[in-house]
């Protein structure tokens, strides 16, 4: 590296992201050392990135840095947590500085709108991978959990499922669009993914699960019923379909990428009925955009009802060892 490890840190990641008061310590020491609220209870989450796995070869330094926070965030988002700290361990093939200054600004930009202080990082020499921890907080006993969903629950989706997959496929080149503003929609779904962290901590107390669509819509949908021992029935004419999607691939196809495309970071979640009433006076009062898909049932696995019946989703997740 042109840059020694400390001057790297020092000059890019110092500085990221938002200053809290909760920061006893922060980056400079063996250890930061973090104050969370009393009766609160801490909510840890990692993800790693890996250039070829997780992102195509040559993505936008922007773009990795912006996802390598929105992943982690949107799993904060589904236990209804606040985000607070994170801690950033990047593996560069070398210290380019203009890649490293897009890479740092994104990540700084999008740590800063959610709140979060980087407390600590660690830099190594090898192929390019980008490792963020994230630790947040919610009152003690509150957070949302995949286990809590009871059969009559509302099943409800934010956003539009199925746009970032076609964005990825896109990236790829392997689907061609002639509308380049479709193009360019579908595209920033997957290259910035927008994290529903408000949305998360709202559904606290009125939740009963919650699981956030990395893997694609049906597959995580799976994983949520096994949790809380149940199953699910999904209305496919209810699925929330974005206009770019539904004019870029077609409505057979557009179900396809909302029920098994991934990398959507919506989050998935389960109202009782007797939460209907509050949940809606949110949905009123601005929540974000929410749409009902269905209903948690007796069984088990995910069943898909159209006009003509019910059948069975079997198309589990990208699985990331599969392939
Ligand atoms: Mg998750």
């Amino acid at each position: 590296m042109a840059l020694s490890e400390f001057a790297l840190i020092a000059r890019y990641f110092a500085a990221l992201g938002s200053s809290r008061a909760d920061v006893v310590l922060g980056v400079g020491d063996d250890g930061a050392i973090l104050a969370p609220p009393r009766d609160s209870e801490l909510v840890a989450v990692v993800d790693t990135l890996v250039e070829g796995v997780h992102f195509p070869v040559g993505s936008p330094p922007a773009s990795i840095g912006h996802r390598a926070f929105a992943v982690n965030l949107s799993d904060l988002a589904a236990m209804g947590a606040e985000p607070a700290w994170a801690l950033l361990a990047l593996t560069l093939p070398d210290a380019e500085e203009q890649w490293l200054a897009e890479f740092a600004r994104a990540a700084g930009d999008i740590a800063r709108q959610h709140g979060v202080a980087l407390v600590g990082g660690d830099t190594t020499s090898g192929p390019l991978s980008i490792t963020v921890q994230l630790l947040g907080f919610a009152p003690r006993g509150t957070s949302l959990r995949r286990s809590g969903a009871a059969v009559g629950d509302g099943l409800f989706v934010s956003g539009t499922p199925g746009d970032a997959a076609a964005g990825l496929a896109i990236e790829q080149g392997k689907l061609v669009l002639a509308d380049e503003l479709h193009a360019g929609m579908l595209r920033d779904r997957f290259l910035f993914p927008t994290p529903r962290c408000a949305i998360g901590r709202e559904l606290l107390g009125i939740a009963s699960s919650c699981i956030d669509v990395s893997d694609g819509l049906g597959g995580d949908l799976e994983k949520l019923c096994v949790a809380s021992g149940c199953g699910a029935e999904i209305e496919v004419n209810s699925l929330p379909l974005s206009d770019a999607l539904r004019a870029a691939v077609g409505e057979p196809q557009a179900i396809d990428y909302c029920l098994t495309g991934g990398d959507d970071y919506e989050l998935l979640f389960t109202i009782p009925q007797e939460r209907w009433a509050q949940f809606a006076a949110k949905v009123s009062a601005g929540l974000g955009p929410v749409t009902r898909i269905g209903t948690i049932v007796q069984g088990s696995g995910v069943g898909l009802a159209r006009p003509r019946g019910v059948t069975q989703f079997s198309h589990s997740g990208f699985d990331h060892f599969a392939h």
